[in-house]
């Protein structure tokens, strides 16, 4: 399968050649018990320059791919070759989402959830570069490292990091990560108006780009589309106790503008109480991130 990324033409546009076969156990007793591989059968993986080749193997049974290094195995003549990763790994990348093993000096094998496969595919080259050892742990210590994630963020060796993949998958790791806590912590469900039906998204309280932001759960919110939109776009705050708020000041600005259609049912909700937050106490919206999120999206009401 050949994937473009970008826009034709466009200088920066990525070609992607992607092979893949499924991950199998593949038994015998021959086999560790711990192996899976994918067994290359059909067209062999085939660099070509100006394209990025990816040899994928996907997992029915973790819900996750594998990734080899497609310049290693590319060339390796056998009658029937095979790429293996170990169900520890395959096991860990279906528990946190990312997982990444050494398989021989100079070469890695990542697993990964299906929600990171086009940060892989962007990142396989430096990915599977000649620091192979050095990347496997970097990665998983980025995977590591989201899950806890506490208080305060003291210089971080994972960014600080010479390898540009670092700041990469670290910043689409930890948000797909933080979307994966918030959905759960919410039950998917819109903690203003309770809606589910797979609408909902996370919504980060102090906005990303602002000083002391942080993907903490407690700097979450769930939200159904409309109640993003309107919470990003200062028609919806949420006060550090919990209450909803319409501002009054866009209202009326919508009214002047004859886009006051769905203005009085979203109204409904001014002054009422959040209906839906996490059940664990460390997982809800904290106070002081609610305020500073008001003070830096200027709330006046
Ligand atoms: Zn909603």
């Amino acid at each position: 399968m050949r994937v473009l990324l970008g826009p034709l033409g466009d200088e920066g546009a990525t070609i992607l050649r992607i092979y893949a076969w499924n991950v199998t156990h593949g038994g015998g007793a021959a086999r560790a018990p711990n192996e899976y591989r994918i067994q290359l059968t059909g067209e062999m993986p085939e660099n070509v320059p100006g394209e990025t080749t990816i040899v994928l193997g996907w997992s029915s049974t973790f819900r996750t791919f594998a990734g080899w290094d497609a310049t290693v195995h590319g060339h390796r003549s056998s009658n029937s070759p095979s790429l293996q990763i170990r169900e520890e790994t395959l096991v860990s990348a279906n528990s946190i989402g990312l997982a990444a093993a050494l398989r021989n000096s100079d070469d890695v094998v990542v697993a990964f959830r299906a929600e990171l496969l086009a940060v892989y595919c962007l990142n396989a080259e430096e990915i599977h570069s000649d620091t192979a050892a050095e990347i496997a742990e970097l990665l998983n210590e980025i995977a590591a490292s989201a899950h806890d994630v506490v208080e305060d963020t003291q210089p971080d060796p994972v960014t600080e990091s010479r390898h540009k993949i670092a700041r990469v998958v670290t910043t689409n790791f930890r948000a797909w990560d933080f979307g994966r806590r918030i959905n759960l912590a919410y039950r998917g469900r819109c903690s203003v108006c309770t809606i589910q039906l797979a609408l909902t998204e996370a919504a980060h309280i102090i906005p990303v780009a602002w000083p002391g932001s942080t993907d903490l759960t407690s700097n979450g919110l769930s939200l159904c589309r409309n109640h993003h939109r309107a919470y990003d776009a200062n028609l919806l705050s949420i006060t550090p106790g919990y209450v909803v708020e319409i501002s009054a000041l866009r209202g009326r600005s919508l009214r002047a503008a004859s886009l006051e259609g769905g203005l009085d049912e979203l109204m409904a909700f001014d002054g009422a109480t959040l209906a839906v937050v996490p059940d664990a106490m460390a997982d809800r919206p904290r106070p002081e991130f609610l305020n500073t999120g008001r003070e830096a999206r200027r709330w006046v009401g």
